[in-house]
């Protein structure tokens, strides 16, 4: 009777007292998650990167502290497609079957999202490059599917943790007003450059180009995810020279040597931009990584002399810009 009674009371302090405000624990892939997951979680939620940030999403080897990460999580936020080609080794890891492909814990935050490059049926897609077979895994760089991934995250938290669903609601509702009035801000910034001719290192920006109106006009890796030999750079070269760019937007894991040379060549310069949040100081949150990324180009254009454009119109044919 004794023990009886001294078990329920220990029950009562320390089970239901942990339980009850036990905060939601997230593991992300990418800082650019967590940021979503903090925002939107807010104080219910216990959130840790893998990345770090500066790092090729494409080619990290996930560790075994990364695993022991991954062990406590309660929700696993990932990119999905093939955006981050070594979760199953790090979910596998983890000996976790809740984070598992399918199960509850495991959250895809693609879904839902409208993603350009979609390979069409019957292309050879591995033939395009080593990644990127489901189309074009750099969403989050258009803010608006900033919205769209944080629908996906609210709805995670309040599956797992339904007695704070308005709060995540409240949250996400918050944090759409916040991107859709910064995402208006710095359209309205980058609207004279309208057009602007570019060159990117890998296939990371198609999201952040079209969404400020920028034109992609070549690429440094010849296929997305593969290094550049002295040929494709000369061609790079000449196609700035064609079409009057002046730009090369590099990660910062790619070889900044290669875009200075390229860009050097037409009298133009790299530009470093943030591809994830933590990946430059100052890109520390979603929000920053857009207007730091947006300064940089400004920067640049003013650096380079790239006059804002006088007309109205959208069109970018250079033959018929002044007729
Ligand atoms: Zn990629």
């Amino acid at each position: 009777m004794k023990r009886t009674i001294l078990l329920s009371v220990l029950a009562s302090i320390v089970v239901p007292a942990s339980l009850a405000f036990a905060d939601i624990r997230v593991v992300t892939t990418t800082p650019t998650l967590a940021d979503i997951v903090r925002q939107v979680g807010g104080e219910h939620v216990t959130v840790q990167s893998i990345m770090r940030g500066p790092e090729n999403i494409h080619n990290v080897s996930p560790t075994p502290s990364q695993m022991m990460k991954l062990r406590k999580a309660d929700l696993f936020v990932h990119s999905g497609l093939d955006a981050e080609p070594w979760l199953p080794q790090l979910i596998k890891g983890s000996r976790r079957k809740h984070l598992r492909p399918g199960e509850p814990g495991n959250v895809d935050v693609s879904r839902g999202v409208p993603l350009k490059e979609v390979p069409t049926r019957g292309e050879l897609t591995r033939a395009m490059g080593d990644i990127h077979v489901y189309g074009n895994t750099h969403y989050a760089l258009d803010p608006l599917n900033g919205i769209l991934i944080a629908r996906t995250i609210a709805d995670a938290l309040a599956r797992t943790d339904p007695d704070h669903a308005d709060a995540f609601e409240a949250n996400y509702e918050a944090f759409s007003r916040r991107i859709v009035e910064l995402t208006a801000r710095l359209v309205a910034k980058m609207a004279p450059f309208r057009g602007t001719p570019v060159v990117t290192y890998h296939r990371t920006w198609p999201y952040l180009l079209d969404r400020f109106e920028l034109v992609k006009v070549a690429e440094v890796e010849p296929k997305p995810g593969i290094s550049p030999g002295p040929r494709h750079l000369s061609e790079c070269v000449q196609t700035m020279q064609a079409r009057g760019a002046k730009i090369v937007i590099v990660e910062t894991f790619n070889s900044r040597k290669n875009a200075e040379s390229v860009a050097r060549r037409v009298g133009g310069r790299a530009v470093v931009l943030a591809q994830s949040v933590g990946a430059v100081p100052g890109a520390d949150s979603y929000e920053k990584l857009f207007e730091y990324n947006i300064e940089a180009l400004l920067t640049a254009f003013e650096e380079l002399g790239i006059a804002p454009r006088e007309e109205a119109d959208h069109d970018i044919n250079p033959d018929r810009r002044h007729p």
